[in-house]
C-alpha cells in the first residue's frame, strides 16, 4: 500500500498516518520528521532548511524530492508508505510520479483530509499546550506568525495538489473535522475501494 495523505498543518496527517502504520503494517514518510532530524543532527541539509521552516516557508523542491528518493529505497519502505507532508507543491506531485516509475511503483491512492480552516488555529494551540505540558519541546513553526504563512503555503502551493490527483481519478476525500477514530475508518473505507480498483486507476493514471 502506497499513498499520500493531503491536508493543511492541523489537520491530523500524522495522527492518521501513525494508525495506519499499525493496522497496514507499512512506514510514514514525513518530511516535516526528516527535516527536523536534519535540521537537529546539523546535516547540510538541516542548515539550510532551519531558518526556511521557522518562518513557515516550504524548503526547495529539489531538496525534499531527493530525501524523499533517498528514503523509498530504504528497506523498511518496500512494503508500502504513507507520504506525509510531501508532495506538497505540483512540481514535487511530478517529480514523485517520475520517480516511483523509476522505480517502478505506483501510488494507490491520495487521500485528502478535509478540514474547516477556522479549526486549524485552535488545533495547533491545542497542540502546543499539550506538548508544553508534557515538558516536550514546541516545533519553532508553532506559532500564529509562521503557522499563517504555513497556511498560506498550503493554500496557495498545496492545495493546487486536490486538483492534480482529482484529475488523475486518483483523490479520496475524507471528512477531517470528525473524531479521530471517525476519520480514520473512513479513512480504511477509501483504501478498501482503493484496493478493490487494484491499483488500475494509478497505473492509468500515470499513462494519461
Ligand atoms: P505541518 O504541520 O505544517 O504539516 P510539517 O511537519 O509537515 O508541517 O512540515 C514542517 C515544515 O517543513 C514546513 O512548513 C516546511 O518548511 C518544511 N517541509 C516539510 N515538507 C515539505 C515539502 N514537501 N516541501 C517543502 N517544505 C517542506
Amino acid at each position: 500500500m502506497r499513498l499520500i495523505l493531503l491536508g493543511p498543518p492541523g489537520a491530523g496527517k500524522g495522527t492518521q498516518a501513525q494508525r495506519l502504520v499499525q493496522s497496514h503494517g507499512i512506514v510514514q514518510l514525513s518530511t516535516g520528521d526528516m527535516l527536523r532530524a536534519a535540521v537537529k543532527a546539523e546535516t547540510p541539509v538541516g542548515l539550510k532548511a532551519k531558518d526556511i521552516m521557522a518562518r513557515g516557508e516550504l524548503v526547495p523542491d529539489a531538496v525534499v524530492v531527493a530525501i524523499v528518493s533517498d528514503r523509498i529505497d530504504q528497506p523498511d519502505a518496500a512494503n508500502g508508505f504513507i507520504l506525509d507532508g510531501f508532495p506538497r507543491t505540483v512540481p514535487q506531485a511530478e517529480a514523485l510520479e517520475a520517480m516511483l516509475a523509476d522505480k517502478g511503483l505506483a501510488l494507490d491512492a491520495v487521500v485528502e483530509l478535509k478540514v474547516d480552516e477556522a479549526a486549524l488555529l485552535a488545533r495547533v494551540e491545542n497542540r502546543v499546550r499539550e506538548m508544553t505540558a508534557k515538558g516536550e519541546a514546541v516545533r519553532p513553526d508553532d506559532n500564529p506568525e509562521a503557522l499563517k504563512t504555513r497556511l498560506s503555503a498550503y493554500r496557495s502551493q498545496t492545495a493546487p495538489l486536490t486538483a492534480y490527483y482529482d484529475g488523475k481519478g486518483m483523490l479520496r476525500t475524507v471528512d477531517g473535522m470528525a473524531s479521530i477514530d471517525r476519520v480514520t475508518a473512513s479513512i480504511e473505507e477509501v483504501l478498501e475501494t482503493a484496493k478493490a480498483a487494484g491499483g488500475r486507476s494509478a497505473s492509468a493514471a500515470a499513462a494519461r
